[in-house]
């Protein structure tokens, strides 16, 4: 006889997990894959039912065979038209939820008949019962609807014994969420809620897609691809790709060749997204979900300082300005150890669980325990230092994990560059400890080089062994190293900096170039400056600037030189 498991379903507008007890630890079910289903169920050519990533796939280029986000008409009276059939919005809902168990049962040689499945917490009854309804269809016994905010917080904490309020942000691929939750032992009570339904992954592709689109029509004069929908579903996969990258690195590249509509001539795309712009281009939508994120606290009566945990929910938290812009509002540092995208679905396990009156204990995840950086130039408390850290990859950061940032030397003819590798949470390098350090010599002294900048990657492994790597992005000319045990604590050593006088240089600056960061400290010094330097500091400034125009990376070089050494005597 087979044995039953009790499984936890994250029905999502955008994807949809499966996850379930092992051992008492909840595990989402990965079918040789990542464990995310898209939500989308279509039919195909034979009139047979689609489900997940194929269905995905045909979306855009057959939008009515295909069904989409079928989240947001559940609780309608709408009917749905899917090939020859019309199905209720719990039925489309249901071929989602059959799709799940079926993975379930295949990878757990279990039968599958309970379930506990998650709604946005502002779900209304009818949404709850055709949810529920749904869930039925597919063959299920719902155990229980639980919301989705209560479920990330049961992830991330089975049973806490003291009361703790918790601000859950969710941003999915079409939604934005946000909840204030209350917590105590085992009990989850959603205080507030607020968000916008139009809001989400999506937006930010359609965003890197138009960039790409204004891209082709400056290649291929008036005639415009934008009305081809083959053109349109590639771009817009390759555009979700280079944003997922960005997460991770400063810099996605787009390679989309013979784009072609129907008797074109084919057009090759390439071209490369920085992380910046992206950051500028959803900016204002995440300003938005800020607006939401006080509209909630608002309602359950609660102010920043009062939260005990802010947790990112949904594949779009991801996104590394998202947890920036949270910490700067709110003033705590949200977590995001647990997968954004199955954080719900298994807290979802953990509540059928408990239904189930089972042992359970916290989701495993290994993440460092430390924060590691590099040094650069810039300012540390209001002061402009040469000692500003720079973390890579963020503490609490789930493991294994590879990221990067960008950097430029401090001067443009500048031959070699000498990353240091720190651990520690100090904003001053000084206070952390140094575990290693890597030369990138023989940089090339070209203007456009500097211009482009380093790229400095770490990656972090769960044995502990951090591999970094340095790389010069005209050139390509790179160098990389290890640090054995990183994740071992390390007496606190600082050695202080090399004489910048000699040949060894510099200190990496992060973003914008060395030369804005030397006129902006030189603009800074003007009013304390000795009345006397300051019409020569005024002159180095106008020159730099027009130097730096025309790109005269000789006379930049010998400006900057000169602005530097006037600022060490002024400032
Ligand atoms: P939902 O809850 O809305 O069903 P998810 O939580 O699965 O959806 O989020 C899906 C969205 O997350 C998609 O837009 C996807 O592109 C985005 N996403 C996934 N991973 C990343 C990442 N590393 N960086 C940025 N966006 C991501
Ligand atoms: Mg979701």
């Amino acid at each position: 006889m087979m044995s039953e498991a009790v499984v936890g379903i994250d029905l999502g507008t955008t994807n949809s997990s499966i996850a379930v007890l092992h051992d008492g630890v909840p595990e989402v079910i990965t079918d040789h894959d990542d464990g995310l289903v898209p939500s989308c169920v279509g039919v195909g050519p034979s009139g047979n039912v689609l489900v997940g990533h194929k269905a995905r796939n045909q979306a855009m280029l057959f939008p009515d065979r295909t069904v989409q986000s079928i989240k947001r008409r559940m609780g309608t009276a709408d009917r749905i038209r899917l090939g020859s059939a019309e199905h209720s919005p719990q039925g489309i809902s249901a071929f989602i939820l059959k799709d799940l168990v079926a993975r379930a049962e295949r990878c757990l040689d279990a039968d599958v008949s309970r379930a506990v499945i998650t709604v946005p917490a502002y779900f209304t009854d009818a949404q709850r019962k055709a949810t529920r309804e749904a869930g039925e269809l597919a063959g299920l016994k719902v155990e229980r609807i639980v919301n989705e905010p209560t479920a990330a917080s049961l992830a991330y904490e089975v049973s806490s014994e003291e009361a703790m309020k918790v601000l859950v942000y969710d941003l999915g691929g079409g939604t934005f969420d946000v909840s204030v939750v209350a917590l105590e032992g085992g009990v989850v009570e959603v205080l507030a809620t607020a968000g916008d339904n139009r809001l989400g992954g999506d937006d930010f592709d359609a965003l890197i897609v138009e960039r790409l689109n204004k891209r082709l029509e400056s290649m291929v004069q008036g005639d415009s691809l934008r009305s081809d929908r083959t053109v349109q579903a590639r771009l817009r996969h390759a555009a979700e790709a280079a944003k997922i990258r960005l997460s991770g690195a400063p810099f996605a590249s787009i390679e989309e060749d013979s784009l072609t509509g129907a008797s074109r001539k084919p057009v090759n795309l390439s071209c490369e997204i920085s992380r910046s712009d992206f950051e500028n281009d959803i900016k204002d939508l995440l300003d938005k979900t800020l607006e939401q994120v006080e509209k909630a606290l608002r309602d359950a009566n609660t102010k920043a300082p009062d939260l005990d945990r802010v947790l990112l929910v949904g594949g779009s938290s991801r996104i590394p300005l998202v947890a920036k812009l949270l910490q700067k509002r709110l003033g705590v540092t949200p977590l995001g150890q647990i997968d954004p995208d199955r954080c719900v679905a298994l807290g979802a396990a953990i509540q059928a669980g408990m239904e189930a009156g089972l042992d359970v204990h916290s989701v495993l995840v290994d993440v460092t325990p430390y924060t590691f950086g590099t040094g650069a130039i810039g300012h540390v408390d209001g002061m402009y230092t040469r000692h500003k850290y720079v973390p890579i990859i963020r503490r609490n950061s789930k493991l294994p994990i590879t990221k990067s940032e960008l950097f430029y030397t401090e001067f443009p003819n500048q031959r070699a560059v000498r990353f240091r590798i720190y651990q520690g949470e100090d904003p001053d390098v000084r206070n952390n400890t140094e575990i290693g350090s890597v030369y990138l010599r023989g940089l090339n002294e070209d203007h456009d080089a500097f211009e482009e900048g380093l790229i400095f990657t770490y990656s972090l492994n769960l044995d502990g062994i951090l591999e970094f790597h340095a790389r010069e992005r005209l050139t390509g000319r790179e160098v990389s190293g290890r640090v054995e045990d990183a994740l071992a604590a390390h007496d606190a050593t600082f050695e202080e900096f090399d004489d910048l006088g000699e040949l060894e240089p510099g200190i990496a600056v992060p973003t914008g170039t060395a030369v804005k960061m030397l006129l902006e400290r030189a603009k800074a010094a003007i009013p304390n400056a000795p009345k006397e330097d300051v019409p020569e500091l005024k002159r180095l400034m106008k020159g730099l600037k027009r130097a730096s125009r025309h790109k005269e990376s000789g006379k930049i070089d010998e400006l900057s030189g000169e602005l530097a050494e006037l600022l060490f005597f002024v400032e």
